[in-house]
């Protein structure tokens, strides 16, 4: 079924335009002058892979209810009790992220429709609630249309994101359940790409269109960004069909597929009903521990791919 066409490439592009419009300047040193040497030495300035800068990571899948939403909160607030700054955007106009931390899409006067498209800074859509959420409202819909006719329309939140990158550790943009410009976006701004992915046969298929469109973004916008990592969701072990779908996955995707399995529970839907994760809703259950788990994966993951 062409699933290996989905393997990720990792080509260099040449003409790449903007790779390093996101790199961080830095401070000069100044000259060492021995006539200054009581004076108490500046602290040095860090080196440019010491700076603080987020990582920045999109969930991505344009079949909707696989628990995008799900994984990017609760992912977050796994790997903000492990003591990471973390910010959750809220890329989709449905605003399933912002209610799943209690507040109301429709209430909300600014949003990152306003960031998007009038360019008001980031900072003034975030809350902070168990992690900081850039907060989507409803408007949010008509963003790709007012989009569609800027220039760099592509690069709006990559822009956006500049001014907050330093502040956290990670970044984690909810995209909504299409491959439009919105979720463009976050591939052009984002340094790699998590999948959540149903455990089933027919949910494996959509998964070559979505590289099509990452090996796209790659050639022309953003050559760096890569499938960091697919999580299987609403897994249930008792079903052949889950354990194939599993098979399957791993077949054709070797490392990439995460060891943790996001069990079926109904936990995941109870949680955001109390405006919560579930690490706070149970935070001792099984489900609030699967995104430990996954966070520690991730982690290690990074970690991995720095020491390559
Ligand atoms: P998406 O963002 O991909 O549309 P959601 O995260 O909103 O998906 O999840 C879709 C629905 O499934 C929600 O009601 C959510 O609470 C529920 N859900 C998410 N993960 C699980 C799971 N592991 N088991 C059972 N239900 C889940
Ligand atoms: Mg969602």
């Amino acid at each position: 079924m062409g699933l290996s066409r989905i393997l990720p490439r990792s080509r260099p592009v040449a003409d790449e335009p903007a790779a390093d419009e996101l790199v961080a300047e830095v401070e000069p040193q100044p000259e060492s002058a021995p006539h200054l040497r009581a004076v108490p030495a500046p602290e040095p300035a860090p080196a440019a892979e010491e700076q603080m800068m987020a990582k920045i990571i999109a969930f991505a899948n344009q079949k909707g209810g696989v628990a995008k939403t799900t994984t990017t909160l609760n992912l977050g607030v796994a790997l903000r009790e492990m003591g990471n700054r973390i910010l959750v955007v809220d890329l989709d106009p449905q605003g399933n992220l912002t209610m799943s931390q209690g507040m109301n899409p429709d209430a909300i006067e600014r949003s990152m429709f306003d960031v998007l498209v009038h360019r008001v800074p980031i900072s003034d859509v975030i809350h902070t609630v168990e992690v900081d959420i850039a907060v989507a409202s409803i408007d949010l819909a008509g963003a790709e249309l007012s989009l569609s006719a800027l220039i760099g329309r592509e690069r709006a939140l990559e822009k956006a994101l500049v001014e907050v990158r330093d502040r956290y550790e990670y970044i984690l943009i909810d995209t909504p359940p299409s491959l439009g410009l919105l979720t463009i976006n976050a591939f052009v701004a984002a340094d790699g790409v998590i999948v959540p992915v149903q455990c089933e046969y027919l949910s494996l298929r959509g998964l070559v269109q979505l590289e099509n469109t990452l090996a796209m973004v790659r050639e022309n916008l953003n050559s760096k960004v890569h499938v960091e990592g697919i999580v299987p969701t609403m897994y249930d072990g008792r079903t052949l069909h889950a354990r194939e779908a599993i098979e399957i996955l791993e077949e054709h995707f070797g490392d990439l597929v995460y060891d943790t399995r996001i069990r079926k529970t109904v936990r995941y839907a109870e949680a955001p009903v109390k405006g919560s994760s579930v690490l706070r809703y149970d935070p001792s259950g099984p489900a609030a521990q699967a995104y430990r788990d996954l966070a520690k994966e991730v982690l290690d993951g990074a970690q991995a791919r720095e020491h390559a």
